[in-house]
């Protein structure tokens, strides 16, 4: 086995693709190698030297050290210079590189191959004697740090006292002959500290160094961060000799880290920074403040020290074409280090560049339109979960921000506006023209009104998928929760936090994308969804199969949906148009009615309502799929809970105390997730179901006779387990839609059909799509129910789950594909094969996850559904699925 990789003087054994076997690093400087640009001579020892190493105890096959010695020789060959040499000495760097860039990995080693014979030489040679005993000065202290392991804080004292004692102030004041009893003063340090003399052969400080590399593989640090970022133990790590180069030879040489695009914005521009007169890390090391790479960023920034464009005109023309040329090359925006000795320019790293979402869709974009990738290429570049951060108004970065104290991040976007405590007062203020943010200990579906209402929530308790944070990231709020050193006095109408105190109309802000909160009002910037933003989902559009829709129940998020570009609702939940102060008076007249006549008399009364709630969607949704679920929780929800409210809902209901509190006894229930709601509501109180199913179609004909476009209700039946309760369910809709269609004398397309979340329907797909036109899968409730998981409580071990792998990830946020994907894979083909053409779609919080959509797409689903502001990431992913 070839365990040695050279690369250099025009040639490389090495390509980009095998960064398996090189390292990233290793494998690009092959790559910039093999295309001819100016890269330093070196060798790559692979990965599986790595691996080998430790299967044999720490020791390296003899092999390998006659590769090293070919390795050596080819840098000797191609530098002209030779390892050891006393009088003109080749130094080389021992750089560390895996194939993802790691922290924990060892640090480099420049400058290798000094000695107290060799530094001689170098001075002679380079006729700069105190670069010469600066190099080895820092070669010493490097080498005992990184490979020695030796306390670097002595090393340090020993610099700073040299420099105190002759009253010098920088690094730079130090002359030849001082940092020759500096490099006296080191070797004791090691010795003191090592138990043995600084290493003096060159070969000794070579497998030492290359060890080290080895070594760190297994270090505390690598192995915490492969834990943390799921790599492998046994991908290894490749070590890299490199042939030194010097920015550090006067005024004509530098060093600088690059970007061939901006980072942040994407901008087609070169942007970096660099120094004259430095050596490796010194740019990012912040030494010196770095210089500008163009005149064009310093003007900008109005700097005075010479741009790399006016200091070394010739050598940035030179850097320009490379970066052009590795663009094209590798088709992708490049982060770069560079070195130039005496005027010229040395190539020492490229890879693709991090960037951010917005730099990532622009970059995407223009090099489309460049020519450079097409635009499959483009789509699948964009991860559409960064998308999330460009969908929401976000923080003025230039803001001033007094932060009070910091949450999780449960609901993306950055909102500011008047602390309220309780979800009516957060109604009325909103309805008065304010901006409201919603401050609860918790939230449940009471408050919900009041979210609406609010910019942003803020909780003291609950997790990423409390109920604040579904619901506020369903409704495209922000929301912060868990923020637990609040506490919030609900009835004094305050929150203290930090000593302070945030009283009701104080103005506070939060960030639901860090989980800051902060006292006063930061300025936001507004997302921009044209521009490079709309020309991506446009082509993202053209790949994809899958349809999406958006989870939507009231007029405003409809268009938000359409605006994003949402294809039909998936989901328009009713239960949220019960809790609207207007009728809850209705609906719990309603509940608590004795009797099949006193029910529908309350009922008579919601059905205006619940006509102008749909009408108002169809409007919005015209031409478009609206598929309705009707009522679906428990109908206890709707009674209050605390004494307090009691006399007063009983006095608006016009019944007793005592009889309200009775009936909300009776409607108690151990487990209400599984109790009665869903259909079991339907077949119970049918009535309640013909109501809102008439309410749907004499919107639907409303809305065909004053727009002329009818829109396409869809009625779902939510929580079926068996196909004789969609029967019964579906003759109520049937009924309901017959009697409409006569007495309007006009007929409206629609379906009826269910959502399958519970296990027992999957199983018995086959015969409930006899009945059912639609399955639209409820991963929220199926998830629940198969895994025997309640949603709401599972913040307390479900961590640990993950933690421990048993689940990959939170299968309330995404699907677990292995169990419950397969009950979705097992109900579509059953429900396919009893009726072909029936529709199938997911309306769970998976339909909004990318990893999910792709599951959609593989089982072939026709659509997703996913909550209005994620109908874009929805686009992309479905797009990338489509692939
Ligand atoms: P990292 O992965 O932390 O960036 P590198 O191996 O890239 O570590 O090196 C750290 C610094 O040392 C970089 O600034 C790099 O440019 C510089 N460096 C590495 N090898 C050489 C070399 N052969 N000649 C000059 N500088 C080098
Ligand atoms: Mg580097
Ligand atoms: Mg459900």
């Amino acid at each position: 086995v070839q365990y040695v990789y050279r690369f250099g003087g025009g040639t490389a054994e090495g390509k980009v693709d095998q960064k398996n076997l090189l390292g990233g690093k290793g494998a690009n400087l092959a790559e910039m190698a093999s295309i001819g640009l100016p890269v330093p001579p070196g060798f790559t020892i692979s990965t599986e030297m790595c691996t080998r190493y430790y299967e044999e105890g720490e020791r390296f096959p003899d092999s390998l050290r006659e590769e090293v010695a070919a390795g050596i020789a080819h840098i000797e060959q191609v530098t002209g210079k030779k390892f050891g040499d006393a009088a003109d000495p080749l130094l080389v760097s021992v750089r560390s590189g895996a194939r993802v860039s790691m922290p924990g990995m060892m640090d480099t080693v420049l400058n290798l191959g000094l000695n107290d014979r060799t530094v001689e030489g170098l001075a002679a040679a380079s006729g700069d004697a105190r670069f010469a005993w600066d190099s080895y000065r820092r070669f010493i202290q490097m080498y005992a740090d990184v490979v020695l392991e030796l306390d670097h804080g002595a090393f340090e004292e020993a610099l700073e006292i040299a420099k105190e004692d002759r009253g010098y102030t920088l690094d730079t004041e130090l002359s030849a002959d001082d940092l020759r009893a500096l490099v006296d003063e080191y070797k004791g340090l090691v010795e003191q500290q090592w138990g043995k003399p600084f290493p003096q052969d060159e070969h000794d400080q070579l497998w030492g160094a290359v060890g080290a590399v080895f070594g760190s593989w297994q270090s505390d640090r690598a192995k915490v961060y492969r834990r943390l970022n799921d790599i492998p133990a046994d991908w290894g790590t490749a070590v890299n000799v490199q042939a030194m180069v010097f920015g550090n030879m006067g005024d004509t040489s530098a060093t600088g880290v690059a970007f061939t695009r901006d980072p942040s914005k994407g901008d087609r521009a070169y942007y970096g920074e660099f120094l004259i007169n430095a050596q490796g890390e010194d740019v990012v090391a912040g030494i010196r403040t770095p210089q500008y790479l163009t005149r064009a960023a310093r003007e900008e920034a109005g700097a005075k020290p010479a741009s790399m464009e006016e200091a070394l005109p010739e050598v940035f023309t030179e850097l320009a074409g490379v970066f052009d040329r590795l663009e094209t090359h590798y088709r992708d925006m490049q982060d770069i280090e560079f070195t130039v000795q005496q005027g010229k320019l040395w190539m020492l790293q490229t890879r693709s560049g991090k960037r951010t979402a917005k730099a990532a869709l622009k970059i995407a974009v223009d090099m489309a339109n460049e020519g450079l990738i097409t635009r499959e290429e483009a789509v699948a570049r964009v991860d559409p979960q960064a998308l999330d951060q460009l969908l929401h108004p976000t923080l003025d970065p230039e803001a001033k921000r007094d932060v009070l104290t910091k949450g999780l991040p449960a609901s993306p976007g950055a909102a500011s506006g008047e602390a309220v405590f309780d979800a009516d007062t957060a109604e009325r203020h909103a309805a008065e023209g304010k901006s409201v943010i919603l401050i609860r200990t918790e939230t449940s579906p009471e408050d919900i009104h009041g979210m609406h209402a609010a910019k942003g929530i803020l909780t003291a308790r609950g997790g990423m998928t409390s109920h604040a944070a579904v619901v506020a990231r369903g409704m495209g709020r922000p929301c912060v929760s868990g923020a637990g050193s609040i506490s919030i006095d609900a009835k004094a109408k305050v929150m203290r936090v930090a000593g302070r105190e945030v009283k009701e109309g104080d103005t506070v802000t939060i960030d639901g994308s860090t989980g800051e909160v902060m006292a006063g009002a930061v300025a936001t910037i507004q997302p921009e969804l044209a521009g490079d933003f709309g020309t991506l989902m446009e082509w993202a559009d053209e790949v994809r199969r899958l349809k999406v829709r958006a989870n939507a129940e009231t007029p405003a998020d409809c268009q938000v949906a359409r605006d994003f570009g949402a294809e039909g609702v998936g989901l328009c939940r009713t239960e949220h148009m019960f809790f609207e102060a207007t009728r809850i008076t209705a609906v719990r007249q309603m509940i608590l009615a004795e009797d099949e006549t006193g029910r529908r008399a309350a009922l008579d009364r919601l059905l205006p309502e619940q006509r102008s709630d749909f009408a108002a969607i169809f409007e919005v949704m015209a031409g478009l799929p609206v598929t309705v679920r009707l009522l679906d929780p428990p109908l206890h929800e709707f009674l209050p809970h605390e004494e307090a409210e009691f006399a007063e809902v009983a006095s608006a209901a016009g019944i007793a105390v005592d009889q309200l509190k009775r009936r909300a006894a009776e409607l108690h229930e151990f487990n209400p997730m599984l109790g009665h709601r869903g259909c079991r509501l339907g077949v119970t109180y049918p009535e309640i179901y013909e109501m809102q199913a008439r309410a749907i179609f004499e919107a639907a004909v409303d809305v065909a006779e004053k727009s002329g476009e009818a829109p396409i209700p869809e009625v779902m039946i939510p929580l079926v387990a068996t196909k004789r309760e969609l029967d019964l369910m579906k003759a109520v809709v049937d009924q309901a839609a017959k009697g409409v269609f006569s007495e309007r004398g006009r007929e409206i397309d629609y379906l009826v059909g269910t959502m399958i979340e519970l296990p027992r329907a999957a199983l018995k797909a086959g015969e409930i799509a006899e009945t059912g036109e639609f399955f639209s899968f409820g991963t929220n409730d199926l998830t629940q129910t198969t895994l025997g998981v309640s949603r709401d409580d599972a913040a307390r071990f479900l961590g640990a789950y993950v933690e421990k792998g048993i689940y990959a990830k939170d299968p309330f946020v995404s699907l677990d594909v292995d169990g419950v994907g397969e009950l979705v894979r097992l109900a579509a083909e059953r429900g396919r094969a009893t009726r072909g053409d029936i529709k199938l779609g997911i309306c769970g919080e998976h339909g909004g996850d990318p990893a999910s959509i792709a599951f959609c797409e593989e089982v072939g689903l026709d659509y997703v559904s996913a909550s209005p502001y994620r109908v874009p990431i929805a686009r992309l992913a479905a797009a990338q699925a489509a692939l």
